[in-house]
């Protein structure tokens, strides 16, 4: 009996964890996914902080002559951005119109919202290149008053330990390779795993895992309300998609139950 009232209590005590703690939403490039919206665009940056998502992902290069552009290819419409002069790159056009923004112009809008940024750093060719994109990174968010708004992710190795080392103490720093046991993670310094849907199912204890670590748990690209139940059932801290509206009605729902 005694243990059955324990465990009653135990399912209780969970389930309002649960409710109080339910995921945050991040939109994936930006709220790309509506009218006169486009990938990576200022328009999806302002678009998502204009719904209430918690934050808003994006991906960021370095182009040849050093200028930081927002996009998530390696290539925007044919022309390599790792190799190409700012001034080629930048005339680049995306779907809805806008030039390829530059990381300034990205910063300059993310200054005047509420809303945080999950900036991506994209793994480069070329280590020192890449090296020096974090630098810079790094000195344009101080610039801009950002450095408490701004979580980073990277799918580089490299990128991952160095922007540990290069951003101020206590920024948060999340490797997206699913590569990493999360107290790999902790043990190189970052702040938790932000990993694809398919390897968080392969490895729902990692959630715990994490947490136990104190660590938070990112999972991306979650479209289906199927697989937001997932997560919002598994405890995770962020969901990363490219529907925030969907997310967030559902998050409602639940809240009122
Ligand atoms: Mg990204």
């Amino acid at each position: 009996m005694k243990t059955r009232l324990f465990m009653a209590l135990a399912i209780a005590a969970s389930a309002l964890t649960a409710s109080a703690a339910q995921p945050k939403v991040i939109a994936h490039r930006g709220y790309w996914d509506t009218t006169g919206s486009a990938q990576n665009s200022l328009r999806a940056l302002a678009k998502a902080d204009s719904v209430g998502c918690f934050a808003s992902e994006f991906d960021v290069w370095m182009t040849s002559d050093g200028v930081l552009v927002v996009n998530h290819d390696a290539d925007i419409n044919g022309v390599h951005i790792e190799t190409s002069p700012a001034k080629k790159v930048l005339a680049e056009k995306l779907s809805n119109g806008e030039n390829v923004p530059t990381l300034e112009s990205y910063l300059q809008l993310a200054a005047k919202q509420p809303s945080r940024i999950v900036l991506e750093l994209k793994t480069h060719d070329s280590r020192k290149h890449e090296r020096k994109a974090i630098k810079d990174i790094v000195a344009m968010v101080k610039k801009y008053g950002l450095e408490d708004k701004t979580d980073y992710i990277t799918f580089s190795k490299y990128g991952f330990q160095d922007l540990i080392k290069y951003t101020p103490k206590g920024t948060a720093v999340y490797y997206l390779s699913g590569d990493y046991i999360p107290w790999q993670v902790k043990e190189m310094g970052g702040a938790g795993i932000d990993y694809s849907l398919k390897a968080m199912k392969k490895h729902p204890e990692w959630v715990k895992m994490s947490h136990d670590l104190g660590m938070e748990v990112n999972v991306w690209t979650v479209n289906e309300p199927e697989d937001m139940q997932w997560c919002i059932d598994h405890g995770v801290d962020y969901i990363t998609t490219n529907a925030p509206e969907l997310l967030q009605e559902i998050l409602k729902k639940q809240e009122k139950k």
